[in-house]
């Protein structure tokens, strides 16, 4: 018989958000009358723009007439849209033929997998999104697990004891790093100093850092950066993977992008940039045309309004559960809530318990269901993290059970 590919027993447990959703569903089928929130998961709620499902429906009757038709597009995606992104997003800082249309971010970064392949050294802040983690143990490019984290990732803690920024002596030489910011889990958003040094550090040591800006659009404070790119010596050590699934609600549209620059290489002096190409030509055939043109409206002048919209909602609802956990059934057993502003999540320690503990107490009590820190990463263990993906009557039905919440100190 076939072997099963190693990559998949090496890995423990479920993914996280299987987990989360196994514990919501077996606590419904035992308390049927409990009405659920869920302030879990990072799935957009609210409807998409109108401009922007005009765009695509009329895309998607065009397909029916003979003018209209086309069939597979460029793999790299429609030409306009790469200029678009170039011009709206970077401004100078990535050309066209740098932007690579895709199906989303998390596609992207495990198409990115196979570009680096199982030799290659992998770094991750923790806690970080699964998916860097997972899938470098799919293609062999991490381990076992061994109890605290797989063989072959350095895990870089990112805690309030150093500001969410990782301590980077702890990165060997010729190392992919995964950097997300603004962060999930923790909301913390890094400073063009604080960037700096990591590009620095980078091209010092001959790493490749993969940006992940999926929430770049989040991002209200005009002195942080929202590309790497803005930072000087990126284009010589960077990926940016991005999306419009969070920006946009293009969560079940799926519509990506990826710069890669043309100055970055490989040891052997090769361009990375080709490679991918080679990649988005190979193992994939285009994001569908349809969506793509629903970018295109997304990025004309009311579709960017639109987005901006879509993304205040979101930031409001995590201004309210922000202030709710600040509120003094929580300070009276010590919870901190760390919340930026310039993201989706409110991240909260509860000081002696355990993260899953605080997750079924939560949906215990308040039945809201939360995602426990631990399932991030290491470091995350005793927080949980809200997410403000919700509607507005939820989240405001959600802060009242939850300010009603006693808590026993630890
Ligand atoms: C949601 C999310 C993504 C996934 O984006 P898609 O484009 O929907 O695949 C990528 N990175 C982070 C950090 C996310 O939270």
């Amino acid at each position: 018989m076939i072997q099963r590919n190693t990559g998949f027993s090496n890995l423990t447990a479920g993914y996280l958000f299987p987990e989360v959703a196994r514990r919501r569903r077996e606590y419904a089928s035992k308390h049927p009358e409990a009405s659920i929130i869920s302030l879990g998961i990072g799935n957009t709620t609210e409807p998409l723009s109108k401009h922007i499902a005009t765009a695509m429906s009329e895309y998607a009757l065009g397909l029916a007439t003979p003018e209209g038709y086309s069939g597979y597009g460029d793999e790299q995606g429609n030409s306009k849209l790469r200029e678009r992104i170039a011009e709206v997003f970077y401004k100078g800082m990535a050309d066209a033929s740098e932007v690579f249309i895709s199906d989303g971010a998390k596609c992207d970064i495990s198409r990115i997998q196979t570009l680096f392949g199982k030799n290659v050294k992998v770094a991750v802040q923790d806690p970080a999104y699964p998916v860097y983690v997972d899938g470098s143990v799919v293609v062999g490019a991490a381990g076992k697990n061994n109890g605290t984290g797989y063989e072959g990732i350095t895990y870089l803690p990112c805690t309030p004891e150093n500001d969410f920024f990782p301590d980077l002596s702890k990165i060997e030489p010729d190392t992919l790093i995964y950097f997300c910011s603004p962060n999930n889990p923790t909301g913390a958003t890094a400073t063009k100093a604080q960037l700096k040094t990591l590009v620095d550090f980078a091209n010092k040591n001959g790493c490749i850092i993969i940006y992940d800006a999926a929430y770049f659009a989040f991002i209200r404070n005009p002195e942080l950066p929202k590309t790497i790119f803005e930072i000087e010596g990126a284009r010589t050590c960077a990926i940016e993977v991005n999306s419009f699934s969070k920006p946009a609600g293009f969560t079940g549209v799926r519509l990506g992008w990826t710069i890669v620059p043309n100055e970055l290489k490989f040891a052997d002096g090769s361009s990375v940039n080709r490679d991918w190409n080679r990649v988005m030509t190979t193992l994939f055939n285009g994001a569908s045309n349809i969506v793509q043109a629903g970018g295109l409206a997304a990025l004309d002048e009311q579709g960017l309004k639109d987005m901006k919209d879509s993304v205040d909602y979101y930031l409001e609802n995590g201004r309210l559960i922000k202030s709710t956990l600040d509120g003094e059934n929580f300070k009276k057993i010590g919870v901190e809530v760390y919340f930026t502003g310039n993201g989706p999540y409110v991240w909260a320690k509860f000081p002696g318990y355990e993260s899953w503990e605080i997750f079924d107490l939560i949906l215990d009590k308040c039945h809201v269901v939360t995602t426990p820190g631990s399932g991030f990463g290491p470091a995350g263990e005793s927080f949980v993290r809200f997410s403000s993906f919700g509607h507005r009557k939820d989240i405001e039905e959600a802060c009242e059970r939850l300010s009603k919440l006693v808590l026993e100190k630890k």
